[in-house]
């Protein structure tokens, strides 16, 4: 076999391989109604945990230890991991299932699990062939490490796909330094997977991503968090500097690994958490106006219009996402696909119109309690609700997406057929 077609046939594997660990068909034991129950009980045990510390977590800006702390316990941390590394081989579906229930109880909590999946799912689709990663998803799911991300840096905002700091290597060794404006439970987690450029001649977008483990960097702090929400994710900004053996830089390019994985899987994650946020404002709401209407004996508050409204908000929202979970797992295979034009730009507006449907749903939620949701003091009070949902739109800007994907909506047409 000549050069070229052994790296297709290496492509094609990769590709294959990352398609059955998306879906999670190495290992089918999650496909199974009862392991499904059972990891639904574990997250709800989780839940349990992130809701009663939530406020605390919020008023003090501080990480969520202790749900962290259960989600090890229940072995959460590493679930997408093949069942050969120590995993349990999860797909998609089951882990947004997770971040959505604890999204339920604790905003926070939800999205530095939704963030630590998106960082295992790049090792685990595209460190197959590594032996040092493979090692790493072993250890993950033995120690139940939490693994952070740094993409952000300098003034670049949310332009994920320009890194400024380049890798440096020596002989097998790498350093790393930039400045990573945030990097959401920096000081908590076991190890930080940041994108940089490949080499100092290299272009900004001709990056890399690598897996630094806790002794193998140091953090200055160069900002702090105090912000409106999403307060237990302590996304402060360091300086990180950082070095280790080459081999822990992933074996495939971040355009590979943006386009197969970190974007989709961070928009199906986040949206999951996300929607969590939404649905536990809907449960407050309801309750409220079913109080209202008790005491009203048996009338209907006027705010419970906008109750209605937040259900069939939270309903398109589940929809759009669970279609995102079906459509990805379809073309997880299908590297033209994924790579489609068609098909990024679903994944990205994903993100727009999940952020906007979550946001709509806490407002219509808060206008149906009314003086009693906007509260701080009030059993119904959706003040932390508001704040930590308002930060999807932010993350990544939906403007940046928006303007990204504008050409794209110029080359095709509309579907030919509802269901396309
Ligand atoms: C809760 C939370 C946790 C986070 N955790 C992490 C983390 O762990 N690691 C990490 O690396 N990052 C993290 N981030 C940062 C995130 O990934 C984005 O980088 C960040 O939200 C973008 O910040 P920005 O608004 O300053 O930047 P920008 O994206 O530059 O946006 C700035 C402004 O410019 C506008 N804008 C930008 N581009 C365009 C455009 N093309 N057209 C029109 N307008 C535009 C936007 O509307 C916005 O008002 C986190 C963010 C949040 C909110």
């Amino acid at each position: 076999m000549n050069a070229s077609k052994t790296s297709q046939a290496a492509k094609r594997q990769e590709i294959d391989l990352a398609a059955e660990a998306a879906r999670g068909k190495r290992t089918a034991a999650l496909a199974h109604p009862a392991t499904l129950e059972a990891l639904a009980r574990r997250a709800d045990a989780v839940a349990v945990v992130a809701a009663q510390y939530a406020t605390a977590v919020d008023t003090d800006s501080r990480f969520p230890a202790e749900a962290i702390t259960a989600a090890r316990g229940q072995r959460l941390m590493g679930i997408m991991v093949p069942r050969e590394l120590g995993g349990e081989g999860a797909g998609i579906a089951a882990v947004t299932d997770v971040c959505y229930t604890l999204g339920r109880a604790c905003g926070s909590t939800a999205m530095i699990y939704a963030m630590h999946q998106v960082k295992v799912a790049c090792v685990v689709r595209h460190g197959k062939a590594s032996a040092w990663h493979q090692l790493l998803l072993r250890r993950l799911c033995n120690e139940q490490m939490l693994l952070a991300s740094s993409t952000t840096e300098g003034q670049a905002g949310g332009d994920v796909r320009n890194s400024a700091a380049p890798i440096m290597r020596q002989g097998s060794r790498i350093t790393l330094e930039r400045q990573a404006t945030v990097i959401s439970y920096g000081e908590d987690a076991d190890g930080i997977v940041t994108t940089a450029r490949r080499s100092a001649d290299a272009a900004s977008s001709d990056q890399v991503l690598a897996v630094f483990l806790k002794p193998d960097y140091t953090l200055e702090r160069l900002a702090g968090w105090d912000a409106l929400g999403m307060r237990g994710t302590c996304s402060a900004g360091y300086r990180l500097v950082a070095a280790s053996g080459s081999e822990q830089l992933l074996p495939v390019s971040y355009e590979t690994i943006h386009t197969h994985t970190m974007m989709p899987y961070a928009h199906m994650y986040w949206s999951a958490a996300w929607t969590g946020i939404a649905a536990s404002a809907v449960d407050r709401a309801r309750a409220f106006v079913r109080k209202a209407s008790h005491r009203a004996g048996g009338t209907l508050p006027p705010g419970a219009a906008h109750l209605t409204r937040a259900n069939a908000s939270l309903r398109a929202l589940r929809a759009l996402l669970s279609d995102a979970v079906r459509r990805f797992e379809a073309a997880a295979a299908d590297a033209a696909t994924l790579e489609s034009v068609d098909f990024q730009t679903g994944m990205a507006m994903l993100k727009v119109n999940a952020s906007e449907l979550a946001v709509a749903t806490v407002m219509s939620a808060m206008q149906a309690c009314g003086l009693s949701g906007y509260r701080n003091d009030s059993e119904f009070s959706l003040g932390r609700h508001v704040r930590d949902v308002l930060s999807s739109p932010i993350m990544i800007s939906n403007d940046r997406i928006l303007a990204n994907a504008g050409m794209a909506a110029l080359i095709n047409g509309a579907p030919a057929s509802l269901h396309d």
